[in-house]
C-alpha cells in the first residue's frame, strides 16, 4: 500500500499532472467519492486536471495578448447602437472565423464600441486557447522600426504574424509614414490566407490612400484584408457623449464640471 502510495504520487508529479496529486488523497476520503465506480474516481479526477490544464492556458494566452482592458460581449449594449447587428458579432464569437483565416474590420468614429468589440472577440479566442496578441497599429509599426534598427526585425514580424488573431486597433487616428505603410503591408501580406485580423479604423476605405501616404499601397493592403473578411460599419453616437449626457441629465448643469471631470478620468483611453 505505502509502496503503490509513494510510487502514485510520484508518478503525478513526474508525469506533470499536479492538480490530481494534490487532491487525490483528500478527494478519496471525501464522503463524494464513496459509493462512487472507480471509473467515476478517475473520470473526475482526470477531468479536474484537464479543466485546471484550460484555466492556465487560458490565463496566459490573456496576459500574452496585452489586452488594454477588459471587455465582454455581453456588456456591450446593443440596442444603443442598433447599426451592429447582434446576429454577425455572435457569429464571430464562434471563433469560425480565425478557424477560416478571415478578417474583421470595425469601422466607424469616436466612441462607437470598436475597441470595446474587438477586445471582446480577441478575448473569447484567448480563453478558447488561442494566440492573441492586441496592439494599436502605431504602436506595432514603431515596434517594428525600431527592432530593424537593433537586428531583431524578424523575432517582432514573428510576433506579429505568429498569433492566431492579430487586433490591430486605431488605423487612421495617425497618418502612417512611408516606412511604417509598407511594414503594415507586410504584416497584412504574411497573414494573408493564414491568420486572422481584427482591424479597427475611424477612416472610410476611400480615406485609406491618405492614412497610408500611397493609395496603390493602400488598395494592395484593402485587396488582401477584404478578400475573405466581415465588415462592420458603426454608425451613431459616441458611447462616451451619451454616458456624460445621462450624468448631466441626473444631476443638472450645476455639476457639469465635476462630471466633465470623471468622465476624463475613467481612464480608458
Ligand atoms: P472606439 O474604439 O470606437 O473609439 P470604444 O470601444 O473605446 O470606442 O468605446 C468607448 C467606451 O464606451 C468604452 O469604455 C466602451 O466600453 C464603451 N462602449 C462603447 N459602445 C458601447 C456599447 N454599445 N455598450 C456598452 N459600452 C460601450
Ligand atoms: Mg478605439
Amino acid at each position: 500500500m505505502t509502496v503503490a502510495y509513494e510510487r502514485l504520487h510520484a508518478n503525478l508529479k513526474a508525469l506533470k499532472l499536479p492538480t490530481v496529486e494534490s487532491i487525490v488523497d483528500s478527494y478519496l476520503e471525501s464522503t463524494s467519492a464513496k459509493g462512487r465506480s472507480v471509473i467515476e474516481v478517475l473520470d473526475y479526477l482526470v477531468d479536474q486536471e484537464a479543466k485546471a490544464r484550460q484555466t492556465s492556458i487560458a490565463e496566459s494566452r490573456m496576459r500574452l495578448a496585452r489586452f488594454p482592458a477588459r471587455k465582454a460581449i455581453e456588456d456591450f449594449d446593443f440596442e444603443f447602437q442598433p447599426s451592429v447587428d447582434k446576429t454577425v458579432v455572435r457569429e464571430l464569437a464562434t471563433l469560425r472565423f480565425i478557424h477560416n483565416a478571415e478578417n474583421v474590420l470595425l469601422l466607424g468614429p469616436a466612441g462607437v464600441g470598436k475597441t470595446h468589440l474587438a477586445i471582446a472577440l480577441g478575448l473569447v479566442a484567448a480563453k478558447a486557447g488561442l494566440s492573441v496578441y492586441f496592439s494599436t497599429v502605431f504602436d506595432a509599426m514603431n515596434r517594428l522600426k525600431k527592432a530593424e534598427q537593433r537586428g531583431t526585425f524578424d523575432i517582432a514580424m514573428r510576433s506579429l504574424v505568429q498569433p492566431r488573431l492579430l487586433i490591430l486597433d486605431e488605423i487612421g487616428y495617425l497618418p502612417m509614414d512611408r516606412e511604417g505603410a509598407h511594414l503594415f503591408f507586410r504584416v497584412v501580406s504574411d497573414r494573408y490566407e493564414k491568420g486572422s485580423m481584427i482591424l479597427t479604423s475611424n477612416k472610410t476605405f476611400a480615406e485609406w490612400g491618405e492614412v497610408l501616404g500611397d493609395p496603390v499601397m493602400a488598395s494592395a493592403v484593402l485587396d488582401r484584408l477584404l478578400h475573405h473578411s466581415t465588415v462592420v460599419h458603426i454608425k451613431g453616437e459616441s458611447y462616451r457623449l451619451r454616458e456624460r449626457r445621462r450624468m448631466i441629465g441626473q444631476r443638472g448643469g450645476a455639476s457639469l464640471p465635476v462630471e466633465r471631470k470623471r468622465v476624463k478620468g475613467e481612464g480608458e483611453k
